[in-house]
């Protein structure tokens, strides 16, 4: 859970960076960081928080240089430090780079113990920082050859952006299992990268393409290279991406979200259709499905439940007597919508079961006289290992109950989820076709491994791993903590 974005060659390449990230906040809330070059030296500010008060305008100013990268993060390996926000930025023997990574590398720790034992000193607990020793130690020569080295010896999922002072380098790890796209800024013809598409949108550059799984782009002076420097593997993006993490505006992979999360809705309500007055979505992530589920049940689509955007990560916590605190401050009950209606309410996924738990309780409190819960994606039971932010398994309260059983904890009259396969289809029938990626005069690659029903990532799911990994007892401990 984490947002990449790259610029190269723009005047206002740290300010087009910093919106870029605003763009991609949803994908991390815990730390920014920007780095520039002004292609002989690279500037670095980061910081924990959103990006909007980590960069007030006198820090902008201060990363100087037409390149840029930046990242959001949401910790998913290593803890919640500063010292862990991205970009790394390190001067090696031979030259500098900052990385920026979105994923978990799957044999960090493996990698990390042996260049330890070699007398490597790490300054974070972050996966990330192996790829930054690897990329100083390699006895290749072009950075981009000391990357591809230091890649080729890590395991996991990573959307990579490198900053160097004359470069900017994009990776998408062999499976492509997070994405990555590319942009070009119309006027000044600088190349953007980033996570996702819709942070193109407000700087105004225009889509070209998703970087292909085992995929590098190089960007520099010569302009625009692409290399395959890893060997082959099957695709397996993360399906969850589009049920749940990135925005509905974003077209991952030719796939639009907001299509896909409507086809969901819409399976949801051909396979586990109910009599009811009105559908609600959680929002927001449950609004698009919620809207398929409505079109294609003819049950009006209500707001039953209005959102705070406004909940930062802290809060003083009141006494026990306010009921449903937590959930409240994220979600209220619109009792005009729901008093003396069935209700059905759709949300892309129970984790803990705890929101869903209380989602129920709020809505028969307000006055609702059923509520039917239906879920857009299967039953999650399997922690992710490639970048998604979830417990362990034995807080997964799929991975021990029944489908009935959770329909009971979380007190719903019904509760049926989307099946897999009825999942897979909803997502890759909601691709858009060529159209948009025709639309560059950039070359655009003949993709290697076209989006089919074979080509996700879901473990979270099944517990079938495309990539193996080394379990470890826990979180690596800081010992160094820098307050
Ligand atoms: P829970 O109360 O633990 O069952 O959380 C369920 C809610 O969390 C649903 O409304 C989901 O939209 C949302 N959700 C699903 N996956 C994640 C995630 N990785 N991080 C944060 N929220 C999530």
């Amino acid at each position: 859970m984490c947002g990449v974005f790259g610029i190269y060659g723009h005047p206002e390449a740290a300010n087009l960076t910093y919106l870029g990230l605003h763009a991609l906040q949803h994908r991390g809330q815990e730390s920014a960081g920007i780095v520039t070059s002004d292609g002989n030296q690279l500037f670095s500010d980061r910081g924990m928080g959103h990006v909007i008060d980590v960069f007030p305008p006198d820090h902008i100013a201060r990363l100087k240089g037409p390149h840029a990268i930046g990242h959001v993060r949401y910790s998913t390996a290593g803890g919640s430090y500063l010292k862990n926000a991205q970009p790394i930025a390190v001067d090696y023997a031979h030259s500098s780079v900052a990385v920026a990574h979105n994923g978990n590398l799957t044999n960090a720790d493996t990698v990390r113990e042996t260049l330890e034992e070699r007398g490597s000193i790490f300054q974070t607990s972050s996966d990330t920082e192996t790829i930054v020793h690897l990329v100083a130690l390699s006895e290749q020569k072009a950075p981009e050859d000391r990357i591809a080295d230091a890649l080729s010896q890590v395991e996991g999922a990573y959307s990579l952006v490198c900053l160097t002072p004359e470069s900017l380098i994009a990776v998408r790890d062999p499976m492509g299992i997070r994405p990555l796209c590319l942009g070009k800024m119309p006027d000044s013809g600088a190349h953007v990268v980033a996570s996702e598409p819709s942070s193109f949108d407000l700087i105004d550059a225009k889509y070209v393409r998703d970087i292909e799984p085992g995929e590098m782009l190089i960007i520099d002076k010569h302009g625009l290279r692409s290399l395959r420097p890893f060997g082959d593997a099957p695709r397996k993006s993360c399906i969850f991406e589009y049920v749940y993490f990135s925005r509905p505006d974003s077209v991952l992979d030719g796939v639009s979200v907001y299509e896909a999360r409507k086809n969901l809705g819409r399976a949801l309500a051909k396979l586990h259709g109910v009599e009811a007055d009105v559908v609600i979505p959680v929002p927001d992530s449950g609004v698009p499905a919620t809207i398929g589920y409505a079109e294609e049940s003819k049950i009006p689509f209500e707001l039953g439940l209005v959102r705070s955007h406004y909940v930062g990560r802290t809060f003083i916590e009141p006494q026990q007597s306010i009921r449903h605190f937590g959930v409240r401050l994220k979600l209220n009950p619109v009792a005009a919508a729901l008093e003396g209606k069935r209700i059905v309410v759709v949300d892309d996924s129970i984790v803990r079961g705890t929101t869903s738990r209380k989602i129920v309780k709020m809505l028969r409190d307000a006055g609702a006289k059923e509520v039917h819960m239906r879920i857009s994606s299967p039953p999650t039971k399997w922690p992710c290992y490639y970048g998604i932010d979830t417990p362990t398994r034995g807080e997964l309260i799929a991975s021990s109950h029944s489908v009935e059983e959770i329909n009971q904890y979380i007190t719903s009259d019904t509760l049926a989820y989307l099946p897999m396969d009825a999942m897979i289809e909803s997502v890759v029938r909601a691709k858009t076709g060529p159209t948009k990626q025709s639309r560059s005069r950039l070359p655009v690659l003949q993709s290697e491994k076209p989006l089919s029903k074979d080509s996700f990532c879901v473990a979270c799911w099944t517990g079938e791993y495309p990539i193996a990994f080394t379990p470890h007892p826990g979180q690596r401990q800081m010992r160094l903590l820098d307050l």
